[in-house]
């Protein structure tokens, strides 16, 4: 049965249908683990009362076998439709005229807020000492900014007219430059930043970071610090950093704070316990997310989601890339799937199914059973293949 949606919530029928892609390279190995894993917990946590209804979305290099494009109209309207999606990873094709297949998806589907939580499962090997003290979810807005894709090559027409426009300004820019623009606006901040405070106070959060760089550019990224503080005084639930006057917020407050991006860099390596939620603009987020998820294992364990959370749209993917030199050899690491596979459960509102499968995969790492990638960093670790980490994890449930 398809799954609802109405006002800002999904609403799931216990057999719902939801969609996946399979993806490009590794992603016909990682994507059925993924999904035994995410059937066998739910038929679990539910004692066979739910089920999803698995149906595949063509996209990518089998749309392409099967003679469609690699991203039709038909693929965009079933993501509408199914609202939930699992996601493979993507090729994008090296070279000219190739838009990524990812970045077109958010596009059109307008899933304006990067969900990335971050959090360390015990045993991981880690690059930090302490990575248990990681747990942020990062909400990185997803449509603007340098990546609006607004840009024109060095010594092309348009970068002409614009660096003209710019003479007639009193701004200097050299005649060989390639000219890109940065959107940020008031509506594209407020619904993001709306979505990180909701996120927090579902999820009793304890506090939502503006980051941004508004020091330097103050009419795009200090008008997502303003407009996102002006968006969080409006939830009686938050009070602000700078009230508090240094004193500890009271019971069930979200503190608002902000944070300048590079600061923010240090802050997540050196005292990433003072951080929760964090909302930041498109760049920032792309790397902050990677940076902080290197921080407790690497982007073979990272989560994402891409979200329309008004109109209940939502993609579940792989954060890493379809790693075509391992593809088909049932060796790469189906965590980064898997877990977005638990945040997909978490909107279907399957907690305990959720919970089931992070437990169960931290087990598996804890019994040193894990896949290469892994098994290269750890000590006396047994290695398995992809489709077998599935089946341990299986057996943890
Ligand atoms: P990549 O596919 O992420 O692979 C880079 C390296 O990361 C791999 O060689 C491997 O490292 C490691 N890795 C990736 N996934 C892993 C997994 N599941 N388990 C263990 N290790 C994993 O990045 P890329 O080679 O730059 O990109 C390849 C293609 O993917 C490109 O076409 C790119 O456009 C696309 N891409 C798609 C998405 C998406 O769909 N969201 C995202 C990024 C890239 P080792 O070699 O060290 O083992």
């Amino acid at each position: 049965m398809q799954i609802g949606f109405k006002d800002g919530e999904w609403l799931v029928p216990d057999q719902p249908t939801v969609g996946y892609i399979i993806g490009d390279g590794v992603g016909q190995d990682i994507s059925p683990v993924a999904r035994k894993v995410i059937d066998a917990a739910v038929q679990k946590a539910s004692a066979g009362k739910q089920r999803i209804d698995w149906q595949e979305i063509l996209a990518g290099e089998r749309a392409e076998a099967a003679g469609k494009e690699r991203l039709g109209r038909e693929a965009l309207d079933a993501i509408k439709r199914f609202r939930v999606v699992l996601k493979g990873p993507l090729t994008t094709p090296v070279g000219g005229g190739h838009r990524s297949l990812n970045v077109t998806i958010r596009k059109q589907l307008d899933l304006y807020a990067c969900v990335r939580p971050v959090k360390h499962i015990p045993g991981v090997p880690a690059s930090v000492m302490e990575p248990e003290k990681v747990d942020v979810v990062i909400f990185r807005e997803n449509t603007e900014d340098v990546y609006a894709g607004i840009e024109w090559p060095a010594g092309s027409l348009d970068a002409k007219d614009m660096i003209a426009f710019l003479k007639g300004k009193g701004h200097a820019v050299l005649a060989d430059s390639g000219i890109g623009i940065k959107p940020i606006s008031k509506t594209a901040t407020r619904r993001l930043v709306t979505a990180a405070i909701d996120y927090a106070i579902a999820h009793k959060r304890t506090s939502v970071t503006l980051v941004h760089k508004g020091n330097i550019m103050k009419f795009t990224e200090g008008l997502f610090r303003e407009e996102g503080y002006k968006t969080a005084v409006g939830f009686k639930e938050v009070v602000t950093e700078e009230s508090l006057e240094g004193r500890k917020a009271p019971t069930g407050k979200i503190v608002i704070q902000d944070r300048i991006a590079d600061a923010m860099f240090q802050q997540l390596l050196l005292r990433p316990d003072e951080y929760d939620v964090i909302a930041t603009t498109n760049l920032n987020g792309d790397y902050l997310s990677d940076a902080a998820a290197a921080q407790v294992g690497g982007l073979g364990m990272a989560p994402g989601a891409n979200i329309n959370y008004e109109q209940g749209i939502a993609v579940f993917e792989a954060t890493h890339g379809t790693a075509p030199k391992y593809a088909g050899q049932d060796k790469v690491n189906p965590s980064s799937l898997l877990l977005s596979g638990v945040m997909l459960l978490e909107i279907l509102g399957w907690d305990d199914a959720a919970g089931m499968i992070r437990a169960a995969l931290a087990k598996t790492v804890r019994q040193k059973r894990v896949t290469y990638d892994l098994e290269r960093q750890m000590t006396g670790a047994k290695l398995l293949k992809c489709s077998e980490f599935g089946k341990a994890i299986i057996a943890n449930l």
